[in-house]
């Protein structure tokens, strides 16, 4: 759950990134996102050793969580990047991240976002929708290149740990159906155009995944499209499988590890295309919660410690912290589970049931439903909540005109800002009557 290499000190303190959580605290701020730059790379290496690279491009799923330094590393350690907005492609972009290793998303491309991925060279665009066949073409025509792209198909499988649904309903906003035949009659007209240049197949089935097995009828499915389209004389070159691997957020969680994932899928694949007598496409894959998840911690600065009496003279104590729902959303949006440790010293106090919230003004404003602190938790405390690399930072808000925290890399016992912390001036700075 937590990052490579976290320990406590010779004072209890966690440390992480050779950073001192109570340094960190004290120079930035709390809330704060601390990620441990070396667990980054790491992870995203890892992507990149356990697939084969002269058949593997491994796409790091910016929407996870984006900011230059992050699309910088990825690079660096061979991955290209997925964005699925203007905002995410401007970013990429400024980073530097070469304009073929991007690939953009999306159920709602706008000719401009169009525009600009292809001024900046963008290697894939996944096709979403019949309209957006057109919507591409157009500009590409206009600018006088030639678009490469996927279309997504969705192939009714829905993954999430270690179920999947193999009938999943698709009524979603997703994608073009394999069922129906949608997918096929766009890839059949994309065929046909010489502004276009149909590349492959996407999908993209689920999050947090903890094993291949949704994977593997997904890319069943696909190989079958395959077929009817080599009997077309169509062929697909790249089967991109999209992202959703899981990571570990409470010690339950048991994810496969990204090299016996890969070795799965990339035998299902290779079997699939071997028993249609099909030539074996390029293979992608865009991971983000699996490379930025378990990088980065929260740190918040304990408040206010309430108990309340509950039924059969239980007691749950409610630990307030300084951020909540506005730097991390998935609790109260998916009941998501965190584990959460007193970072800032150890204590031998008996432990005693917690509920870790957020200071808005929302009853679900929870961080940690359910968590078993030391009895002696006090105000001024430091609390770290593991694995909040992926979709903390990126959904955060400023509910209740919170500004949002800072992130910053910690490498090495150094720390350097990769977002700056929001002040009460940036929120202010978007509303004209506060110039006075
Ligand atoms: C969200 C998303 C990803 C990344 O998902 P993770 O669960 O973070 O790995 C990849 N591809 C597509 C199309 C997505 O929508």
């Amino acid at each position: 759950m937590w990052p490579l290499g976290a320990h406590r000190n010779g004072q209890g303190a966690l440390v992480v990134g050779g950073v001192d959580v109570r340094d960190a605290a004290r120079d930035f701020g709390t809330p704060l996102f601390l990620l441990d730059e070396a667990d980054f790379r790491a992870r995203a290496a890892g992507f990149r050793v356990a697939y084969d690279p002269g058949r593997t491009d491994i796409y790091y799923a910016a929407k996870a969580f984006l900011c230059t330094t992050v699309a910088r590393w990825a690079v660096e350690e061979g991955l290209g990047i997925d964005v699925a907005s203007g905002g995410e492609l401007a970013v990429a972009v400024v980073a530097g991240v070469p304009g073929g290793r991007l690939l953009l998303h999306g159920n709602n491309k706008s000719r401009g976002e169009i525009r600009r991925a292809l001024e900046s060279g963008v290697g894939r665009i996944v096709v979403d929708a019949p309209a957006e066949v057109d919507r591409i073409a157009e500009v590409a025509r206009d600018m006088g290149v030639r678009a490469s792209v996927l279309v997504r198909v969705t192939v009714g499988v829905e993954a999430h740990t270690h179920e999947f649904i193999a009938t999943a309903h698709e009524d979603q906003k997703f994608g073009l159906s394999l069922a129906s035949g949608a997918a096929y009659d766009v890839i059949v007209r994309i065929a046909g155009m010489d502004v276009l240049d149909f590349r492959g197949l996407h999908s993209h089935i689920g999050s947090q995944i903890f094993d291949a097995a949704g994977f593997e009828v997904a890319a069943m499915r696909l190989v079958g499209l395959m077929g009817e389209l080599h009997a077309e004389g169509i062929e697909v070159a790249e089967l991109n499988l999209g992202g959703g691997m899981g990571i570990a957020y409470v010690s339950d969680d048991d994810p496969l590890e990204a090299g016996a994932m890969a070795k799965a899928i990339e035998s299902i694949v290779d079997e699939a295309c071997a028993r249609a007598h099909l030539p074996v496409p390029r293979l992608a894959f865009e991971p983000g919660r699996a490379i930025v998840g378990p990088s980065a911690i929260t740190v918040y600065e304990v408040g206010t410690v309430k108990p309340v009496e509950l039924d059969h003279g239980h007691q749950r104590v409610y630990v307030s912290v300084d951020g909540g729902m506005s730097d991390n959303i998935r609790t109260a949006l998916y009941d998501a589970d965190y584990t959460v440790t007193l970072a800032s010293r150890v204590s031998t106090a008996a432990p005693m049931l917690c509920r870790v919230v957020g200071k808005h003004c929302e009853s679900g404003d929870v961080v940690v439903r359910d968590a078993w602190l030391p009895g002696d938790l006090r105000e001024g405390d430091l609390l770290a909540v593991a694995a909040t690399g992926a979709y903390c930072r990126s959904m955060a808000s400023q509910y209740n005109y919170l500004p949002r925290p800072a992130v910053v890399a910690a490498r090495d016992g150094n720390c350097t800002v990769m977002l700056r912390r929001e002040t009460e001036e940036d929120l202010l700075a978007l509303d004209p009557g506060a110039a006075v």
